[in-house]
């Protein structure tokens, strides 16, 4: 076995392959780049060696870096994780002529692989089938569009040398070909060196079912059975499974025989996926599963796969990099239970999924699930739920560490492993829910909506689903009445709501304050019944976490901070005296009462635009109008005296 291994990745990813490592007693050796000087990777390494500026072209990209790095630390392997170098046949072949241990296949395999015209045509020759189209040698555009005619809209440009969902355009119709064709080779000439193009039938309800093959150097090669990561944005992956919703036994020996017959095309040594997509309309079935491309790597989804079969995949990727041979025949493998994966991204899908960068400065993902507190929809009131169960997270990162935007944004993969299906989606989309992340936004809140949508819950996944969905599961999240008098109660009493004893929620109101988190005012009521109707959803989770005169609450895999708005402004003073002041600087953008009109206790009075988002301020009590100093389109500065309202005896 080897004794000593670098690491030539970060993130997760980095961080997993570690902890195998040091369970085998190897001695990890960690690289990175200025921007992660600091990262979970290099401290959990034995060793770290700084490899250069952030971008990652100056960085992880650098092949001679990484070996020199090996050679200066006496590390005997590398492992490549994935992406960067993972797939960089010229890498591995330099590796090797270095003297050290490559962890993955030959570098002749991943060649073979490489370009998805060619792995195609091996795939072919092998028996394996694969997608109906075209991977002519003839590049011309009239030859292109007349074999895109022959094949039948709608269908599928790629370039050869893509990867990651670039590289690719869907072409419905016949007059939108020239155009696809040159934004397709302009994408793939910038993102790959690489023009050339491949055309595919464009499989209609397609599922993305991959299989996860082994080799060794002994010869052996097995599959590690399906997984099933339909659910993608844009050609990305977002939460993936093993095994696949609807597999029949005799579909899984089909494809997983397929899939090992395309690796003992090309003589595979270690991990690899045999990536297929198949014609989902009717159920899986066999004659409609066709091979698309390997990935020759380890993938990112590679927990769901060990969850269920109980492999720890790195380390046999260790072990076969040691020459040992496979710890497992085909035989002594089965599947037990199911497993989901959903990916967790720094960003914003409400902005368009934009990438979202900083320091976390609160970030928790719960370890395990115990009992936990929520607002119950009939009653308003607190109430336990008691669900346990245990997630495994795979994260580079924790509280405090600085997401930026040199790499990837994924920063965590969260995985639950059941018995079955229904409660595994149960128990990953309750964990889901429970992220905290401030002021990074995550995708959590769509995660989650996603996890409890029916189309996922039922089974019924193909790639589409995420678009059909849209705003059922892309939307903002506001909090709720209730989650914001919690909040109010915390703030004004400076405990948080399970320490209270004779707890307030059915108390009378006691007065209105105002909060305010980084995008609007939210006027909240103290001690209020918790009112049902105005809470989101069937057991609603919530976190409250004290932050000096802030609070981060978190519902719903949202997270806000929240602090007191303008004590002056606060109602709590307008309620005693009835003066109306601003609570931030801002303009008026509406007045709806007139001095001396008579107003009812609530009613609006006017409409304060501040910190882009409407606010609008009521009256404390019944009264009248006495005073109003505030006109439309009026700049106003934070506690000037807008209105003031007096009380009718
Ligand atoms: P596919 O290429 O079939 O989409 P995966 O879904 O397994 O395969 O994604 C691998 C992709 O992850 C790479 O192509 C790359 O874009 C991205 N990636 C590369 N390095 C990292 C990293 N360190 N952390 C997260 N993602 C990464
Ligand atoms: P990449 O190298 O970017 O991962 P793939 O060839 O694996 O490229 O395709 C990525 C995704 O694009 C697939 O998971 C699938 O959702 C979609 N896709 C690829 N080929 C087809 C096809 N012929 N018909 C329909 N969808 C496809
Ligand atoms: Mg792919």
């Amino acid at each position: 076995m080897i004794t000593s291994l670098l690491i030539a990745n970060r993130g997760e990813i980095a961080c997993r392959i570690i902890r195998t490592a040091r369970a085998l007693g190897i001695r990890t050796v960690a690289v990175y780049s200025d921007a992660d000087a600091k990262a979970l990777h290099v401290r959990s390494a034995d060793e770290a060696v700084h490899i250069g500026p952030s971008p990652a072209r100056e960085s992880y990209l650098v092949g001679d870096k990484i070996i020199a790095a090996a050679k200066a630390t006496s590390a005997q392997a590398i492992h490549p994780g994935y992406g960067f170098l993972s797939e960089n046949a010229d890498f591995a072949q330099a590796v090797i002529d270095a003297g050290l241990i490559w962890v993955g296949p030959r570098p002749d395999s991943i060649r073979a692989m490489g370009l998805k015209d060619a792995a195609k045509k091996l795939m072919k020759q092998a028996g394996v089938p694969t997608t109906p189209g075209y991977l002519g040698e003839d590049q011309s555009e009239a030859r292109l569009k007349a074999e895109a005619d022959a094949i039948g809209y709608p269908i599928l440009i790629k370039a050869v040398a893509g990867g990651g969902g670039k590289g690719m355009r869907k072409v419905d119709a016949a007059e939108d070909f020239a155009e696809a064709l040159a934004s397709c080779r302009r994408e793939a000439a910038s993102s790959f060196g690489n023009e050339v193009v491949l055309l595919e039938k464009y499989i209609t309800n397609p599922r993305h079912i991959e299989v996860q093959v082994f080799g060794d150097t002994h010869g052996n090669i097995v599959h590690l059975f399906e997984r099933d990561c339909s659910l993608q944005r844009r050609h990305q992956k977002v939460i993936e499974e093993a095994p696949a919703p609807g597999m029949d036994e005799a579909t899984r020996a089909a494809v997983c025989t397929a899939a090992v017959n395309a690796a003992k095309a090309v003589d595979y040594v270690g991990a690899g996926t045999i990536e297929f997509i198949a014609d989902g309309s009717e159920g899986l079935r066999a004659d409609r599963i066709w091979f698309m491309e390997m990935n020759t790597r380890l993938q990112v989804e590679h927990p769901v796969t060990e969850e269920i079969t109980g492999v720890d995949l790195v380390e046999w990727q260790l072990r076969v990099a040691s020459g040992e041979p496979l710890p497992r025949k085909q035989y002594e493998l089965s599947i037990n239970g199911h497993a989901i994966e959903a990916r967790l991204y720094a960003e914003d899908p409400t902005k368009g999924f934009l990438p979202s960068t900083g320091r976390l400065e609160h970030f928790t993902i719960p370890r395990a699930l115990g009992p936990y507190r929520y607002i119950a929809p009939s009653t308003g009131s607190l109430e336990t739920l008691d669900y346990t169960g245990h997630p495994r997270i795979e994260t580079g990162v924790e509280q405090g560490s600085e997401i930026s935007a040199y790499y990837d944004p994924m920063i965590a993969k969260l995985i639950w492993h059941a018995n079955d299906r229904r409660e595994a989606a149960r128990g990953l989309s309750n964990l889901v829910r429970r992220v905290e992340a401030w002021p990074v936004t995550t995708n959590a809140t769509f995660l989650h909506a996603l996890l409890v949508n029916p189309s996922f819950t039922s089974g019924a996944v193909h790639t589409g689903l995420i678009e059909q969905l849209g705003e059922d599961v892309v939307f903002d999240l506001n909090p709720s009445q209730s989650l914001l008098g919690l909040v109010a109660d915390a703030l004004v009493d400076d405990r948080l709501p399970g320490e209270l004893t004779g707890f307030r929620l059915n108390a009378p109101a006691q007065g209105i304050v105002r909060l305010m988190d980084r995008k609007a005012v939210y006027e909240a009521a103290l001690g209020g019944p918790r009112d049902a109707a105005q809470t989101l959803q069937h057991d609603d989770w919530f976190s409250l976490t004290p932050n000096g005169d802030s609070i981060f609450a978190a519902m719903q895999g949202q997270t806000w901070k929240f602090e007191l708005a303008a004590q002056r402004g606060s109602a709590t003073g307008a309620a005693s005296d009835g003066a109306i002041v601003s609570p931030m600087p801002g303009r008026i953008i509406a007045v709806t009462v007139g001095q001396g009109d008579a107003v009812a206790k609530g009613q609006k009075l006017l409409t304060l635009e501040a910190m882009k988002m409407e606010h609008s301020l009521v009256a404390p009590f019944d009264g009248v109008v006495a005073e109003l100093n505030a006109a439309e389109g009026g700049q106003v500065s934070e506690g000037a005296l807008l209105a003031k309202i007096e009380k009718v005896d």
